[in-house]
Parts: C-alpha cells; sequence; structure tokens
C-alpha cells in the first residue's frame, strides 16, 4: 500500500504557558502560519497546551477557523466518575480535542505509569473518538543494556494491543535521553528505531495501518535539525517541546523544507 502521508508537527507545551499566555502564543503564531494555516496537504501542525488553556484555544481556534488542530497532555483511563483530578477522553473529544498524548516519558517516570495503563488511556481516547499520540523511548540506561530499539518496541507492543483494527493512533519515538537535553537522536539512529517500530505497526495492524500511521520523532527538536529527520523515508514529523514554546521557532519549525 503507497500512502502520502501528512507530516504532523505537534508542540507538546508541557505545563508551561497559563491560559491567557497560551492566547497569546496561538495568536502569534496564526500570524505567522498565516500562508500555511489552511494547507493539511503540506502539513499538520498541532498544538497541545496544559488542560486549563484547552477551552481558551480551542475558542481561538473555531473562532479563527485556524488549521491548527488541538491535543490534550494526558487523558483519564476512565469513564466519567469519581476520580478526582483526572480528565475523561470524553470531556476532551467535546473541546474538539484530535489528539492525546499518551506514554509521555515525563509521566512513565514522574507518575509512575506503567504500559498497561497507557494502553487503557489510549483505548479510553480512541473509543472517544481521539487519536492516541504514543510515545515511546529508552533511557540511556535501556540503551546500553539492550540497545535502543528493545524498550521502544515493548512498550509499543502493549499500547497496540489495546487499539482495535482501524483506530486511528499516531507513535512518536522520543528517546528519554534526547529530551530536553539539547542534544538530538541523530536522523540515522532515529530512522532505525522508527523503521522498526512501523513494521510492529505492521504486524499488529497490518498494511494498511503500517503505510497510514505517522511515526514521529521526539526529543530536542529544533527549527535546525527538524528537516534531517523529515529527510528519512518512515520519520513523519516531530514531536516538539521547548521549542513549540517560541512562535517564531515553532512557525520555522513547522516550514521545515525537506
Ligand atoms: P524537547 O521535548 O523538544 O524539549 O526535547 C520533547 C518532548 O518531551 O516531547
Amino acid at each position: 500500500v503507497v500512502v502520502e502521508r501528512v507530516p504532523l508537527i505537534a508542540g507538546n507545551w508541557k505545563m508551561n504557558l497559563d491560559h491567557l499566555q497560551a492566547i497569546a502564543l496561538v495568536q502569534k503564531l496564526s500570524w505567522s502560519l498565516k500562508d500555511v494555516k489552511h494547507d493539511y496537504g503540506t502539513v499538520e501542525v498541532a498544538v497541545f497546551p496544559p488542560f486549563t488553556d484547552l477551552r481558551s484555544v480551542q475558542t481561538l481556534l473555531a473562532a479563527d477557523r485556524l488549521a491548527l488542530r488541538l491535543g490534550a497532555q494526558d487523558v483519564s483511563p476512565n469513564a466519567p466518575g469519581a476520580f478526582t483530578g483526572d480528565v475523561a477522553a470524553s470531556f476532551l473529544s467535546k473541546l474538539g480535542a484530535d489528539y492525546v498524548i499518551v506514554g509521555h516519558s515525563e509521566r512513565r517516570q514522574g507518575h509512575g505509569e506503567d504500559d498497561a495503563t497507557v494502553a487503557a488511556k489510549a483505548r479510553a481516547a480512541a473509543a472517544a473518538g481521539i487519536a492516541p499520540l504514543i510515545c515511546v523511548g529508552e533511557t540511556a540506561e535501556d540503551r546500553a543494556a539492550s540497545g535502543a530499539a528493545a524498550v521502544p518496541l515493548a512498550q509499543l507492543d502493549v499500547a497496540l494491543s489495546s487499539l482495535e483494527a482501524g483506530a486511528e493512533f499516531v507513535v512518536a519515538y522520543e528517546p528519554v535521553w534526547a529530551i530536553g537535553s539539547g542534544e538530538p537522536a541523530s536522523p540515522e539512529q532515529a530512522q532505525e528505531v522508527i523503521g522498526e517500530l512501523r513494521a510492529r505497526v505492521r504486524q499488529s495492524h497490518g498494511d494498511d495501518a503500517a503505510a497510514r500511521t505517522r511515526l514521529l520523532y521526539g526529543g530536542s527538536v529544533t527549527s535546525q535539525n527538524v528537516a534531517a529527520f523529515l529527510r528519512q523515508p518512515d520519520i513523519d514529523g516531530a514531536l516538539v517541546g521547548g521549542a513549540s514554546l517560541d512562535a517564531d521557532e515553532f512557525s520555522r519549525i513547522v516550514q521545515f523544507k525537506k
């Protein structure tokens, strides 16, 4: 199956920007992207603000009909009910969220989320019509012990086992040592692991899913290095942390030239 995959550039704001700062950033972004913003044929752009910003950003996007997609950074695996502090997937879909990040290493490490939890979150998102953006990646210790691909593949297997055939999802390969370190993986290193991840998508969900699913690289992506990643055959975009907080830098990233 040959499918043209539209690159996805995703800005993970992490716990940065209150809702007023979020409005300011999206307004700047929409100005810088005014010429590319309606062109999903070229690139799809999504922002992932904190929960408290989602409503403000969504209102802005709807009012301006900006072609930015909206995502959340986390989701509860549960249906609405007695889960203090959690946010249900159905609430996110009501807000027009297209994506939700699951399994980011900052949640696996800082909040003790295991593969089963990540899988349950991915399933809850998909059931609400939101595409989970499943993050996988190895620590420096994992890499020394078992090579680059073993941990990401194992993490992906569990997440995929929770998703039905036909479910839309995105995978982000984010080596933990590359996140926020200023030391990205090389494009070749990233391609090697991401190629294996795509093969795993093929095994579990078939040729069509493998051809359609976007696989991203994340970890110290900047406007200087993004194009080299996108030139790799299996890399379909980037999950950008720090560099997504600056409107000028993020819009340069979005306008990468292969
Ligand atoms: P970074 O973060 O771009 O700041 O390295 C990426 C991420 O954690 O998604």
